[in-house]
């Protein structure tokens, strides 16, 4: 991204008049239909654990928060999800938890991730598809859960501004690192993941016209955006948000600028735009997401595993019809990878049709 559009992308965020809302939801859905269709994948969301070894400002899990009670589920527990979710046409999951690092904890969770892999269900030959969402981990740890079977990682970014993330981290932590991890996935062979909280404090439009530029300079395969939300007991909800007054509509605006920059990648419509606006859902697969995370936690735990304030939760039904109401296919019993990691690694060469299941025959490994 040159210069100049930068500036422009900037501009689109400064600009209050809503018929652009309107123009930018229309590009991004002609991008997102000639790309990838109607369809909209689930990923079955298992948190799996709330404990978690950082401090991160902004995170109602991190470690010096004692107002919540922390779990971790069982083995059997997360298999049984899992495989719910499978026999129910869910054909991928996501596995999250807070950072734990230790080699236990990382061989607990590449002994499920075995496990999962190694059923089948009767109405689908492929084996269940698992994207990680668990933190920083050493390049050893990527590389033994990818032999286990995980094929998709998400880490955030968070912002792309070096100065702002310290701003919103510990000094523990460090911007450089989270960089080599993103690195370290993608050479490991991972369909790679990033994204970004929008409306933070310190945080300005150029910052996020930045981040668009970082995506696209990293090739990621997939995105993940959510407006923050600010968690009552931590310590940047104490700061103002200066900057970006309406981080909703922002939000909508960077998921349609990134549709129509990156057209083939997938992006997922976040729980926390589902959390701060009735028709977060719909507005978030207009603007151009084509993945959905359902909430499979068990209901005893989900109150426990609240990364922001007021955490929404739609129960399938819901999604299905708010899916249906967009324009959009709740599509089951595929794994719907991100058309881009097949171009970038040479298995897609021509423009990809959106046949449904194209990214499937295409798959490098199961
Ligand atoms: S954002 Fe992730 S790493 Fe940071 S405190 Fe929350 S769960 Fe832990």
């Amino acid at each position: 991204m040159t210069h100049t559009s930068k500036i422009k992308i900037a501009d689109i965020f400064h600009n209050t008049d809503p018929s652009l809302d309107r123009q930018l939801l229309e590009k991004a859905d002609h991008c997102r239909r000639q790309h990838l269709g109607s369809a909209v994948y689930p990923r079955g969301l298992i948190e799996y654990s709330n404990c978690c070894r950082r401090n991160c400002f902004y995170c109602g899990l991190r470690r010096g928060n004692s107002l919540i009670r922390r779990y971790h589920l069982q083995r059997e527990q997360i298999i049984e999800l899992a495989l719910q979710a499978y026999d129910a046409g869910y054909q991928s999951i996501c596995l999250q938890s807070g950072e734990l690092s230790s080699s236990k904890e990382v061989d607990f969770i590449a002994d499920v991730i075995r496990t999962i892999k190694g059923y089948r269900s009767k109405n689908s030959g492929q084996g269940l598809g698992i994207t990680l969402s668990l933190g920083e981990l050493t390049y050893k740890q990527y590389r033994q859960l990818w032999e286990a079977g995980a094929h998709r990682y998400l880490l955030r970014i968070e912002t792309s501004n070096p100065l702002l993330f310290q701003k919103i981290h510990p000094p523990e932590q460090s911007y450089n690192r989270r960089l080599e991890c993103l690195d370290a996935l993608r050479e490991i062979g991972y369909q790679v993941g990033t994204g970004v909280m929008i409306g933070l404090p310190g945080q300005s439009y150029e910052d996020l016209a930045t981040d668009l530029e970082f995506f696209q300079a990293k090739d990621i395969d997939m995105l993940g955006m959510g407006p923050y939300i600010p968690h009552p007991d931590t310590p940047l909800a104490r700061q103002k948000t200066e900057f970006i007054p309406d981080a909703f509509t922002t939000t909508i605006r960077m998921l349609a600028l990134a549709r129509i920059l990156m057209p083939d990648i997938n992006m997922v419509a976040s729980t926390a735009l589902q959390s701060i606006h009735p028709d977060g859902l719909k507005l978030g697969l207009k603007a151009g997401a084509n993945i959905v995370m359902p909430v499979l936690t068990p209901e005893d735990n989900r109150k426990d595993y609240m990364l922001y304030a007021n955490k929404k939760f739609s129960n399938f039904e819901r999604l299905k019809h708010d899916i249906h109401e967009a324009g959009y296919e709740l599509t089951l019993w595929q794994w719907g990878d991100s058309p881009h990691y097949f171009k970038r690694q040479g298995l897609l060469t021509t423009d990809y049709a959106p046949t449904g299941d194209s990214t499937c025959s295409l798959r490098s490994r199961i």
